[in-house]
């Protein structure tokens, strides 16, 4: 479409500026002719550098071959009166009130480039923001509960595929449930949040992919839309670690301080005990064996000692002993605790066996105290087995890590999920002649080299007891 235009003013500029930036497919158009009664309007000098036909008088135009629209752009009614009745059926001709369109056009594409430009910005912020720079779980969920989006580090957690979340229910996706959560434990965020219109926060337990749970804490914050809710989006930080660390924390605070008490009580303890015990033998022997006062003395010498006992395990946990560590072989100091607990195993019916690492590098340790924990453990194991049991004792060299493992497993009672937190408090026992003491010792001697202990169990299937003890660093 060829183009000539009245009026070379600015508007003209801008005008030839919209043609050339935009490719009006079909139509094609270009300006081939600019007219001003001004030489030096901007227009047309303009066109002039172009080799366009310039010039002073827009009846020139009626004199070239075929122009398809003449453009108005003066103003001035009668030019466009003048125009119009001047030119051939062929020509169509535009007042510069129509020439406005293009003004138009060119400004809504300019505003349609910006949202587009804007949109793609903000998507890609999004993305970084959600999927790269966030470590805590986001998810976007809409009010039917089902996922809207899902960050990465979600879905690596969840083991699921973006696919495999989408458009599914968040209860379903993170609780394995068919219905919303609710109630005390496990309030819905979501429910919080569409009820206040506010942000909301709770603690829930998840399952990872493992089927281990988690703890975990949410933030829920409303997704509006023009005021309107229309879903939420929750960010949730893993805080397993954190208690499981705090527990930790205060299960040592506890330790130390039942520690310090103890250990004043015994000794205090100690001493009257022993004028009992020596006062009863002495008295005992200046009597006839068999007599009834001989007996009583008896019972009273026995039990003497075996509060001497206690008080001896009592000073042990307060780590009243001295510690001798020297390198040794592990695997010797449990062969010798199964040969001191055989008896016991065979006597309740339970196969006591070990399985033990090849090659296992030799460590500092205080073998009398290790041999302890290895029979306190495997002692347990024995009290918790029914006949017909087993018990295995294994041993593990982790090159990469630098330790050793012992495990002491057992197919006995379990320990019920409430008793997991409390075995190594000391004084705590399920058993009627029980001491508590034999874990909360365990715990403190592990401690002394360096290790850690932790345990695992099923109620009616079975404990596993795991000491880690480091090749390095166990020599405090
Ligand atoms: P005690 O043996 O005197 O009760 P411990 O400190 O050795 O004290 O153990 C504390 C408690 O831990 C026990 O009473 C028992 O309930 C539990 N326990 C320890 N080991 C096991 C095990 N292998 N299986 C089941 N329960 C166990
Ligand atoms: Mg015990």
């Amino acid at each position: 479409m060829r183009i000539a235009i009245v009026g070379a003013g600015n508007k003209s500029l801008y005008l030839m500026d919209i043609i050339d930036k935009y490719k009006f497919q079909i139509i094609s158009p270009v300006v081939v002719a600019v007219a001003d009664i001004k030489n030096d309007a901007p227009g047309l000098v303009k066109a002039r550098e172009r080799g366009l036909f310039v010039t002073n008088d827009y009846n020139d135009f009626f004199k070239l071959d075929t122009i398809n629209l003449i453009i108005e752009l003066t103003g001035n009614l009668d030019i466009h009166n003048d125009i119009l009745s001047k030119k051939n059926n062929e020509t169509r001709a535009i007042a510069h009130t129509t020439a406005l369109l293009f003004w138009e056009i060119d400004h809504a594409a300019q505003r349609h480039n910006k949202t587009n430009q804007e949109l793609s910005e903000t998507l890609a912020l999004y993305n970084v923001l959600i999927n790269g720079l966030i470590h805590e779980d986001v998810v976007v969920i809409g009010l039917d509960h089902k996922i809207i989006d899902i960050n990465d580090t979600f879905l690596e957690k969840l083991g699921l595929t973006r696919d495999e979340a989408i458009g599914h229910y968040c209860y379903e996706i993170t609780h394995h449930n068919s219905i919303p959560c609710s109630g005390e434990e496990h309030p819905c965020p979501l429910a919080k949040v569409i009820k206040t219109g506010n942000s909301s926060r709770a603690t829930h337990i998840h399952q990872d992919q493992n089927g281990n749970n988690r703890h975990v804490s949410i933030s829920c914050y409303p997704l509006l839309e023009k005021g309107t809710l229309k879903g939420v989006i929750e960010v949730s930080k893993d805080i397993t670690k954190d208690i499981a660390f705090e527990k930790k924390m205060m299960q040592q605070e506890k330790l130390v301080s039942i520690g310090r008490l103890s250990a004043g009580v015994a000794h205090e303890i100690n001493n009257p005990l022993t004028t009992i015990l020596t006062s009863a033998m002495l008295i005992q022997e200046d009597l006839e064996e068999g007599t009834e006062i001989h007996q009583e003395l008896a019972i009273i010498s026995n039990e003497a000692l075996r509060c001497r006992k206690i008080v001896k395990s009592l000073l042990d946990f307060a780590r009243q002993t001295k510690s001798f560590k020297r390198m040794d072989d592990l695997n010797e100091v449990i062969n010798e605790s199964l040969v001191l607990t055989r008896k016991q195993a065979k006597f309740k019916d339970v196969d006591l066996s070990a399985n033990l690492a090849q090659g296992l590098p030799p460590l500092a340790i205080d073998r009398d105290k290790i041999q302890q924990t290895l029979i306190n453990l495997t002692l347990n194991a024995i009290e918790a087995t029914p006949s017909g049991g087993k018990i295995l004792l294994s041993s593990h060299y982790f090159k990469e890590k630098n330790i050793i493992e012992i495990k002491v497993s057992d197919t006995g009672d379990g320990i019920l999920p409430d008793n997991l937190l409390k075995i190594f408090d000391p004084f705590f026992t399920t058993k009627k002649n029980g001491t508590g003491l034999g874990l909360a010792i365990t715990h403190g001697i592990i401690e002394q080299h360096g290790g850690t202990i932790s345990v695992n169990s099923t109620p009616g299937k079975g404990t596993n007891f795991v000491v880690r003890l480091p090749l390095q660093g166990n020599n405090n």
